[in-house]
Protein backbone atom coordinates (compact mmCIF):
# COMPACT_ATOMS: atom_id res chain seq x y z
CA UNK A 1 0.00 0.00 0.00
CA UNK A 2 1.68 3.45 -0.66
CA UNK A 3 1.56 5.88 1.69
CA UNK A 4 -1.08 8.79 -0.18
CA UNK A 5 -1.74 11.63 2.37
CA UNK A 6 -3.36 15.09 2.65
CA UNK A 7 -1.58 17.10 4.54
CA UNK A 8 -3.43 20.07 6.20
CA UNK A 9 -2.38 23.44 7.76
CA UNK A 10 -2.74 26.91 8.52
CA UNK A 11 -0.33 28.92 6.73
CA UNK A 12 2.65 29.62 9.29
CA UNK A 13 2.14 25.79 10.73
CA UNK A 14 5.35 25.28 8.68
CA UNK A 15 3.59 22.94 6.29
CA UNK A 16 5.76 23.35 3.61
CA UNK A 17 9.13 22.85 5.87
CA UNK A 18 7.52 19.08 7.41
CA UNK A 19 6.78 18.15 3.35
CA UNK A 20 10.36 18.63 2.71
CA UNK A 21 11.23 16.14 5.33
CA UNK A 22 8.11 13.71 4.81
CA UNK A 23 9.65 13.71 0.93
CA UNK A 24 13.23 13.25 2.28
CA UNK A 25 11.81 10.31 4.75
CA UNK A 26 9.52 8.45 2.96
CA UNK A 27 10.76 9.09 -0.71
CA UNK A 28 7.56 10.26 -2.17
CA UNK A 29 6.86 13.60 -4.08
CA UNK A 30 4.65 16.54 -2.20
CA UNK A 31 2.17 17.65 -4.76
CA UNK A 32 1.07 21.03 -4.23
CA UNK A 33 -2.08 22.43 -6.17
CA UNK A 34 -1.31 26.30 -5.46
CA UNK A 35 2.58 25.67 -6.76
CA UNK A 36 0.97 23.38 -9.98
CA UNK A 37 -1.30 26.49 -10.66
CA UNK A 38 1.89 28.94 -10.30
CA UNK A 39 3.71 26.94 -12.42
CA UNK A 40 1.18 27.78 -15.32
CA UNK A 41 2.00 31.13 -14.99
CA UNK A 42 4.66 30.70 -16.99
CA UNK A 43 2.33 29.61 -19.88
CA UNK A 44 -0.11 31.68 -22.61
CA UNK A 45 -2.70 29.28 -23.70
CA UNK A 46 -6.59 30.15 -22.63
CA UNK A 47 -6.65 27.51 -19.63
CA UNK A 48 -3.08 29.45 -18.13
CA UNK A 49 -4.89 32.34 -18.51
CA UNK A 50 -7.98 31.34 -16.85
CA UNK A 51 -6.37 30.03 -13.68
CA UNK A 52 -3.87 33.23 -13.53
CA UNK A 53 -6.92 35.59 -13.45
CA UNK A 54 -9.15 33.26 -10.85
CA UNK A 55 -5.78 33.26 -8.68
CA UNK A 56 -5.22 36.77 -8.76
CA UNK A 57 -8.85 37.77 -7.68
CA UNK A 58 -8.11 35.33 -4.77
CA UNK A 59 -11.01 32.89 -5.63
CA UNK A 60 -10.35 28.92 -5.98
CA UNK A 61 -9.85 27.43 -9.26
CA UNK A 62 -13.12 25.66 -10.81
CA UNK A 63 -13.12 21.90 -9.49
CA UNK A 64 -13.46 20.14 -12.92
CA UNK A 65 -10.11 21.98 -13.65
CA UNK A 66 -8.46 21.11 -10.66
CA UNK A 67 -9.06 17.34 -10.55
CA UNK A 68 -7.97 17.58 -14.33
CA UNK A 69 -4.55 18.68 -13.35
CA UNK A 70 -3.94 16.45 -10.28
CA UNK A 71 -5.12 13.46 -12.73
CA UNK A 72 -2.19 14.04 -14.95
CA UNK A 73 0.18 14.47 -12.18
CA UNK A 74 -0.93 11.45 -11.32
CA UNK A 75 0.03 9.88 -14.49
CA UNK A 76 3.89 10.81 -13.51
CA UNK A 77 5.91 7.49 -12.71
CA UNK A 78 6.80 9.18 -9.24
CA UNK A 79 3.42 8.79 -7.54
CA UNK A 80 3.48 4.86 -7.56
CA UNK A 81 4.37 4.95 -3.96
CA UNK A 82 2.76 7.55 -2.83
CA UNK A 83 1.86 11.18 -2.16
CA UNK A 84 1.54 14.07 -0.17
CA UNK A 85 -0.65 16.24 -1.05
CA UNK A 86 -1.09 19.96 -0.30
CA UNK A 87 -3.36 22.30 -0.87
CA UNK A 88 -5.82 19.47 -2.17
CA UNK A 89 -8.28 18.37 -1.31
CA UNK A 90 -9.71 21.94 -0.70
CA UNK A 91 -13.70 20.61 -0.56
CA UNK A 92 -15.34 17.75 -0.50
CA UNK A 93 -15.91 17.37 -3.67
CA UNK A 94 -12.54 17.14 -4.16
CA UNK A 95 -11.69 14.77 -1.68
CA UNK A 96 -14.60 12.42 -3.02
CA UNK A 97 -13.14 12.69 -6.44
CA UNK A 98 -9.89 11.62 -5.08
CA UNK A 99 -10.99 8.69 -3.02
CA UNK A 100 -12.29 7.22 -6.32
CA UNK A 101 -9.22 7.61 -8.64
CA UNK A 102 -6.78 6.23 -6.41
CA UNK A 103 -9.17 3.50 -5.29
CA UNK A 104 -8.91 2.78 -9.53
CA UNK A 105 -5.18 1.94 -8.53
CA UNK A 106 -6.20 -0.22 -5.86
CA UNK A 107 -4.64 2.71 -3.45
CA UNK A 108 -6.42 5.13 -0.80
CA UNK A 109 -5.47 7.85 1.94
CA UNK A 110 -4.07 6.39 4.87
CA UNK A 111 -3.14 9.12 6.89
CA UNK A 112 -4.75 13.11 7.24
CA UNK A 113 -2.21 14.88 9.49
CA UNK A 114 -3.49 18.14 10.45
CA UNK A 115 -0.42 20.87 11.30
CA UNK A 116 -3.01 22.50 14.68
CA UNK A 117 -1.99 25.80 15.46
CA UNK A 118 -3.92 28.38 17.16
CA UNK A 119 -5.61 31.59 14.78
CA UNK A 120 -3.62 34.48 17.01
CA UNK A 121 -0.16 32.44 16.74
CA UNK A 122 -0.66 31.76 13.02
CA UNK A 123 -1.52 35.78 12.38
CA UNK A 124 1.82 36.76 14.69
CA UNK A 125 3.75 33.98 12.28
CA UNK A 126 2.86 35.56 9.01
CA UNK A 127 2.48 39.02 9.79
CA UNK A 128 5.38 39.36 12.08
CA UNK A 129 7.75 38.55 9.13
CA UNK A 130 10.42 40.53 7.60
CA UNK A 131 12.79 40.11 5.13
CA UNK A 132 16.40 42.02 4.60
CA UNK A 133 16.32 44.17 1.23
CA UNK A 134 17.42 41.29 -0.75
CA UNK A 135 15.55 38.79 0.57
CA UNK A 136 18.29 36.59 1.58
CA UNK A 137 17.70 36.38 5.64
CA UNK A 138 14.40 36.10 7.30
CA UNK A 139 13.40 37.46 10.50
CA UNK A 140 10.09 37.32 13.08
CA UNK A 141 9.46 40.11 15.17
CA UNK A 142 7.92 37.99 17.80
CA UNK A 143 9.62 34.88 17.41
CA UNK A 144 12.77 35.34 15.99
CA UNK A 145 13.88 38.81 16.49
CA UNK A 146 16.71 41.18 14.67
CA UNK A 147 18.93 42.75 16.78
CA UNK A 148 18.50 45.72 16.78
CA UNK A 149 15.94 49.08 15.18
CA UNK A 150 16.98 52.01 13.75
CA UNK A 151 14.52 54.98 14.32
CA UNK A 152 12.17 52.85 15.12
CA UNK A 153 12.14 50.39 12.02
CA UNK A 154 13.77 46.63 12.40
CA UNK A 155 17.06 46.25 10.94
CA UNK A 156 19.23 43.74 9.27
CA UNK A 157 21.66 42.13 11.38
CA UNK A 158 24.24 41.95 8.70
CA UNK A 159 23.91 45.12 6.61
CA UNK A 160 22.14 47.33 9.10
CA UNK A 161 19.29 48.07 6.46
CA UNK A 162 15.63 48.12 7.11
CA UNK A 163 13.87 45.27 7.25
CA UNK A 164 10.49 44.92 4.37
CA UNK A 165 7.03 42.93 5.11
CA UNK A 166 5.67 41.54 2.25
CA UNK A 167 2.03 43.27 1.75
CA UNK A 168 0.44 40.04 1.81
CA UNK A 169 1.59 39.48 5.41
CA UNK A 170 -0.20 42.76 6.11
CA UNK A 171 -2.21 41.91 9.46
CA UNK A 172 -5.50 42.33 6.99
CA UNK A 173 -4.36 40.32 4.52
CA UNK A 174 -2.88 37.63 6.88
CA UNK A 175 -6.12 37.61 8.55
CA UNK A 176 -8.06 36.91 5.66
CA UNK A 177 -6.23 33.93 4.56
CA UNK A 178 -6.22 32.65 7.68
CA UNK A 179 -9.99 32.73 8.31
CA UNK A 180 -10.44 31.11 4.62
CA UNK A 181 -8.37 28.43 5.46
CA UNK A 182 -10.49 27.67 8.94
CA UNK A 183 -13.65 28.14 7.02
CA UNK A 184 -12.58 25.59 4.28
CA UNK A 185 -10.97 23.15 5.93
CA UNK A 186 -13.71 22.15 8.85
CA UNK A 187 -15.80 20.19 6.39
CA UNK A 188 -12.87 18.68 5.07
CA UNK A 189 -11.35 18.05 8.21
CA UNK A 190 -14.90 16.43 8.98
CA UNK A 191 -14.87 13.99 6.22
CA UNK A 192 -11.58 12.64 7.24
CA UNK A 193 -12.46 12.48 10.82
CA UNK A 194 -15.76 10.05 9.97
CA UNK A 195 -13.02 7.87 8.12
CA UNK A 196 -10.61 7.63 11.11
CA UNK A 197 -7.98 9.37 9.49
CA UNK A 198 -7.30 12.89 10.76
CA UNK A 199 -4.24 12.90 13.02
CA UNK A 200 -3.86 16.43 15.05
CA UNK A 201 0.05 17.54 15.07
CA UNK A 202 0.70 20.22 17.93
CA UNK A 203 2.05 22.55 15.03
CA UNK A 204 3.75 25.04 18.26
CA UNK A 205 6.16 22.33 18.60
CA UNK A 206 9.59 23.23 17.41
CA UNK A 207 10.39 22.44 14.31
CA UNK A 208 12.17 18.88 14.68
CA UNK A 209 9.36 18.11 17.23
CA UNK A 210 6.64 18.54 14.91
CA UNK A 211 8.77 16.80 12.02
CA UNK A 212 8.97 13.50 15.14
CA UNK A 213 5.72 13.43 15.60
CA UNK A 214 4.39 13.37 12.25
CA UNK A 215 7.04 11.05 10.72
CA UNK A 216 5.67 8.66 13.60
CA UNK A 217 2.01 9.18 13.20
CA UNK A 218 3.07 8.21 9.29
CA UNK A 219 4.89 5.33 10.58
CA UNK A 220 2.03 3.81 11.75
CA UNK A 221 -0.86 4.61 9.76
CA UNK A 222 1.04 3.16 6.63
P1 LIG B 1 -2.22 27.74 -2.27
O1 LIG B 1 -0.77 27.98 -2.55
O2 LIG B 1 -2.52 26.34 -1.89
O3 LIG B 1 -2.81 28.72 -1.30
O4 LIG B 1 -2.98 27.97 -3.65
C1 LIG B 1 -2.91 29.21 -4.35
C2 LIG B 1 -4.16 29.38 -5.21
O5 LIG B 1 -4.26 28.30 -6.15
C3 LIG B 1 -5.48 29.34 -4.46
O6 LIG B 1 -5.82 30.59 -3.94
C4 LIG B 1 -6.43 28.90 -5.56
O7 LIG B 1 -6.75 29.96 -6.43
C5 LIG B 1 -5.61 27.89 -6.31
N1 LIG B 1 -5.75 26.53 -5.76
C6 LIG B 1 -4.79 25.77 -5.17
N2 LIG B 1 -5.26 24.58 -4.80
C7 LIG B 1 -6.57 24.56 -5.16
C8 LIG B 1 -7.61 23.60 -5.03
N3 LIG B 1 -7.40 22.41 -4.46
N4 LIG B 1 -8.83 23.92 -5.51
C9 LIG B 1 -9.05 25.10 -6.08
N5 LIG B 1 -8.12 26.07 -6.22
C10 LIG B 1 -6.89 25.80 -5.77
Amino acid sequence: MGIYMVLIGVQGAGKGTQAKFLVEKFGIPHVSTGDLFRAMKTQDTPLAREVQAIMNAGNLVPDDITNRMVEERLKEPDTQNGVIFDGYPRNVVQAEWLDKKLAERNQRIVIVPVLELDREIAIMRAEGRRYSQDKSRVYNIYFNQPLNKKDGVWVDDVDGQPLIQREDDYRESVEKRIDLYFKETVPLIEYYTVQGLVKKIDASQRIEAVAQSLIQAVEEAK
